[in-house]
């Protein structure tokens, strides 16, 4: 069982404005039954295999799925059919993939562009540069079943608040650069995708929209 008082002060305090997505990855799947009968329906997990096993096993409970981690391009054909959005985009060859899968199912597939912003931890994401390069991609516009919604980051794993505010706070500067200049007619441009369980109250305080949170509300993960 999944504890339902957390999860309802992680709503309370997230308000309308900010979308939780519950992070499900290395949870057993009674969890997830638990979460989606307490009327929670988003859902995260970093892997394709995961996400394809858990969409077939709650088909028939209307999970928004979103796809958290690294992604391969030899993989999107797996989740092309029913994914809502995939926040980790880090390059142009990916987006090209996603598109083309997006099309042979008939869908148009949300996307958000994940920026480097840590000191260490992940290695994946967008520096500025390849960020500006990615979008200047004369083929960019070309690309019609795919929908660039935002940005999405990951703070440095640290004990220091202020590192992980002026990250939070760097990567919503280029979002707010971005949304005026390039996507100033992109009104879908719209979703900041920042916060995990121990910084989402950061996150939020910055302007994130959405929040991925896994451990403060299904518990430690089983590795
Ligand atoms: C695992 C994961 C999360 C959730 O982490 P918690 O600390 O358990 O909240 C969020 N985002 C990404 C990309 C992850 O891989």
């Amino acid at each position: 069982m999944i504890n339902q008082e957390n999860l309802f002060n992680i709503k309370q305090e997230l308000g309308d404005s900010v979308k939780l997505i519950a992070v499900s990855k290395k949870q057993p799947d009674e969890k997830v039954s638990s979460i989606l009968s307490l009327g929670h329906h988003v859902l995260g997990e970093n892997y394709v295999q995961a996400l394809v096993d858990r969409h077939e096993k709650f088909k028939n409970q209307q999970v928004e799925w979103h796809m958290i981690g690294h992604l391969q391009t030899n993989k999107v054909k797996y989740i092309a059919p029913f994914i809502h959005l995939i926040h980790g985009v880090d390059s142009f060859k990916l987006l090209k993939t996603i598109d083309k899968e997006a099309a042979k199912n008939n869908r148009i597939i949300a996307c958000l562009l994940q920026l480097h912003i840590a000191k260490e931890g992940t290695k994946y994401g967008l520096d500025q540069q390849g960020l500006n390069e990615l979008l200047s991609m004369p083929d960019l516009s070309g690309l019609k079943n795919i929908r660039i919604c935002g940005l999405m980051g990951m703070a440095t794993f640290t004990n220091d608040p202020e590192q992980v505010r002026g990250e939070f706070k760097y990567l919503k500067s280029v979002f707010d650069e971005l949304k005026s200049s390039h996507f100033k007619l992109n009104p879908e441009f719209k979703e900041l995708s920042m916060g995990m369980s121990d910084d989402y109250k950061i996150a939020v305080e910055e302007g994130s929209t959405m929040v991925r949170i896994g451990t403060s509300i299904f518990g430690q993960r089983n590795y």
